[in-house]
């Protein structure tokens, strides 16, 4: 049979049928090139009978043009598309679009240019020029790397080059990678981890679909034990995928990967060069790349013989995507292991009420890290009631946290305060006339940046400088920040301790890797007394001398009051406690709150993880909420607010009334005003028994929407928003 059946990149196309030339093959997975009128197209080669479309008779196929000479995606993943699709109600070329990563990946060169000094010298030797050879020495890179690297301009090396003293040479992009050595260097686990290790490899041998929730508190060295299977899957020949929340931060987890196995896992992120896409993604393809540590887009990448998938800090709301293809990483990675039939290994020490509702149920093998490693203790906790402690007027941290510190500087030891909001304030206002600065495209303020003197939207990315005089009345000196930002804090900081080494981790300060390596390094090193961050600090670190953990603000995740809102302050005001007495030292929380009794908080203050668990558990049973009742919202938009509500509108009309199906709204979107589109939202919530997906899409597909209207489907939505 040479008719082939493509999925094809394009959302806005179905399936098309070809014609395969005499002489060619291409098994189902393989990438193609097709035409398409006067235009070619990028197609997948798909399972007969696996999409619906009408048969074309044979003699009116064109034939494809080219087989593009990359391995044909693997079953498991074409599989793992039409879940994902199915599942998420997304367009299936554009859940496949996130398997082939970039064009990048497929053609362009196999080779690029670098340079080196040859050992020559110039005709005429300057000081420019000698700094630079001297700054090159055993140096290799592009023109652009290494005039970064000498400090000097592209010109000044071309001089070079014409001279002979730099050396073009050609590199082969598709290089392997240094291997992993799985017996490098093992590490001597203490009988608990020991405990788990044998449990997790005994699964990675059996090669077959097994989900573990591995549940361990902070410090009990998760990472040392999932690393035991790695080292199994390594032994085998079979690659493993590690996926990390916040890739750009993940200095800690590489360092110890590398004294682990001798040599660096495969990165896969947004911000890779296409070059390095190219190279990760055909080793990938080819097998050849061991371990792929990578952010959630990492899950849809062709792996040729997958044997294992960790998901670290698996309760991160980071999984979930919240544009394009809405996924969430976590789940999709459990439906990943079962249709390649390997384990997968969730890892937190908060999981998801979710995660822990299927381990109860027995459907995920929960293993436990109950101690932290090497005997340290858990830190003490102690609420600070911001209703009697209160902090001077325009402060935010009150008596006790402020002696915490005092005493932390005086012993020489660390402290970490903990807000959850980059810039100086929330709100900037005028105290003349009232006004507020808003986002010009979104229905939200402008976050006052001091740092960079910048007001800027936190949701579309707009910025703008900070005025002299208020646009509104013209007064000049009149302008107010209302509520504080770090960068507030960091002053206060100042202004109490003019002594102390102070520094900002948020993703303002540190974003580079080179600058969070930086940070990371100096806190290690004992060089800062008091850090001051946002969610960034919350996981990961492991810095010995920090003792202190002050939660400067434990009430604000509650406010919003959406589905998870406890659920997530639970989480990260434990994760940032749990940066504390790491090492010999034993350390100490104090948490900021206005309500000591709302039951989150009295949970942190007791370190009753099971009672807040089990209350919130019965919280999301009667309120038929995840994981018990299911919820997706449909977000209509437009640049042009009528229409965007007339589709709401019309929408709304034709709802579908059913006894198991509740649908809420249509009612303008919280944030009203997104990137300059006017939003409406439905919230749907669902019993077990009804199919949910199948219900959405007949509902939105009985509507013939404006062109101008776009049509969001969020299933298992994290942001309320
Ligand atoms: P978690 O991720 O569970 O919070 P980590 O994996 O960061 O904990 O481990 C905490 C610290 O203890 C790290 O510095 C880690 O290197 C160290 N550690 C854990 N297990 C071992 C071990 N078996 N041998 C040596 N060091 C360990
Ligand atoms: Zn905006």
């Amino acid at each position: 049979m040479n008719r082939i059946r493509l999925l094809v990149l394009n959302a806005a196309l179905g399936p098309l049928d070809y014609r395969l030339p005499e002489g060619v093959s291409a098994p189902a997975g393989s990438v193609v090139i097709a035409p398409l009128g006067p235009r070619k197209v990028t197609g997948i080669v798909w399972d007969e009978g696996r999409l619906p479309g009408e048969e074309i008779a044979f003699e009116r196929l064109r034939p494809i043009l080219e087989v593009v000479p990359v391995p044909p995606l693997p079953a498991p993943l074409r599989r793992l598309i039409e879940w994902t699709a199915d599942y998420y109600c997304a367009p299936l070329a554009s859940v496949a679009r996130m398997a082939l990563a970039s064009g990048g990946a497929l053609g362009g060169p196999a080779t690029m240019t670098e340079y080196r000094l040859s050992g020559g010298t110039p005709e005429r030797m300057t000081a420019q020029r000698l700094a630079a050879i001297e700054a090159l020495e055993g140096e290799q890179g592009t023109m652009r790397e290494l005039a970064g690297i000498a400090g000097v301009s592209e010109g000044v090396l071309r001089g070079l080059v014409n001279q002979g003293v730099i050396e073009p040479v050609t590199v082969n992009i598709d290089r392997p990678y240094p291997p992993a050595d799985p017996d490098h260097a093992p590490p001597d686990l203490s009988p608990e981890q020991s405990a788990v290790a044998t449990r997790l490899v005994a699964a990675v041998e059996a090669r077959a679909f097994a989900p573990f929730l591995l549940d361990g508190v902070t410090g009990s060295g998760k990472t040392e034990t999932y690393f035991e299977p790695v080292a199994a899957a390594l032994r085998m020949g079979r690659q493993v995928l590690v996926l990390l929340p916040e890739i750009a931060l993940t200095e800690n987890f590489l360092a110890r990967f590398a004294a682990r196995f001798g040599a660096a896992p495969v990165l896969w992120h947004s911000s890779l060069k296409s070059t390095e896409r190219r190279r990760a993604w055909r080793a990938i393809a080819d097998g050849s790349a061991q371990v792929v540590v990578g952010a959630r887009s990492a899950l849809f990448l062709p792996y040729a013989n997958l044997g294992l998938i960790v998901v670290d800090e698996a309760h991160e709301v980071s999984f979930k995507q919240d544009d394009g293809v809405r996924y969430n990483a976590r789940d999709v990675s459990v439906m990943r292991a079962r249709f390649e039939g390997v384990p997968v290994v969730l890892a937190s020490a908060t999981p998801a009420l979710e995660s822990l509702h299927m381990a109860a149920q027995g459907i995920y093998e929960k293993l436990d890290l109950p101690a932290r490693f090497g005997g340290a203790s858990l830190p003490q906790v102690a609420l600070i009631n911001l209703t009697e402690e209160k902090p001077g007027s325009g402060r935010w941290l009150a008596g006790p946290l402020i002696e915490g510190l005092r005493d932390r500087l005086a012993k020489g030891e660390q402290s970490l305060l903990f807000l959850n909001r980059r810039g100086y304030a929330p709100l900037t206002l005028c105290r003349n006339c009232g006004h507020r600065f808003k986002c010009p495209s979104c229905s939200a303020w402008l976050v006052e940046h001091r740092l960079s003197s910048r007001l800027a939207c936190h949701h579309c990315g707009f910025e703008t400088r900070v005025p002299e005089a208020c646009p509104e009345c013209g007064e000049s000196d009149c302008l107010v920040a209302c509520g504080p930002g770090v960068e507030r804090i960091a002053d206060e900081v100042r202004d109490l301790f003019p002594e102390a080494r102070i520094a900002l981790a948020t993703s303002d300060t540190l974003n580079t890797p080179e600058r969070a390596a930086q940070f990371i390094a100096a806190a290690e090193a004992g060089a800062i007394d008091i850090i001051i961050g946002t969610q960034l600090v919350t996981k990961g670190f492991h810095f010995p001398e920090l003792t202190l953990v002050g939660v400067v603000d434990a009430d604000l995740g509650l406010e919003g009051g959406d589905l998870r809102a406890a659920e997530r302050t639970y989480s990260q005001v434990a994760q940032v406690a749990g940066r504390a007495g790491r090492g010999a030292k034993p350390g100490e929380v104090l948490i900021q709150t206005r309500h000591p009794d709302a039951p989150v908080i009295a949970a942190l203050a007791n370190n009753d993880r099971d009672g807040f668990y089990a209350a919130e558990t019965a919280a999301r049973r009667d309120a038929n909420a995840p994981p018990f009742g299911r919820w997706a919202a449909i977000i209509l938009s437009s640049e042009d607010e009528k229409e965007a509500r007339e589709a709401a509108v019309r929408l709304g009309d034709v709802r579908p009334r059913l006894a198991d199906v509740q649908i809420l709204g249509p009612a303008p979107a919280p944030l009203a005003l997104l990137r300059g589109r006017y939003r409406y939202r439905f919230l749907v919530n669902a019993k077990r028994s009804a199919n949910l997906q199948a219900v959405l899409r007949d509902w939105i597909a009985a509507v013939n929407f404006a062109p101008g209207v776009r049509v969001g489907v969020d299933i298992d939505p994290y942001s309320f928003v």
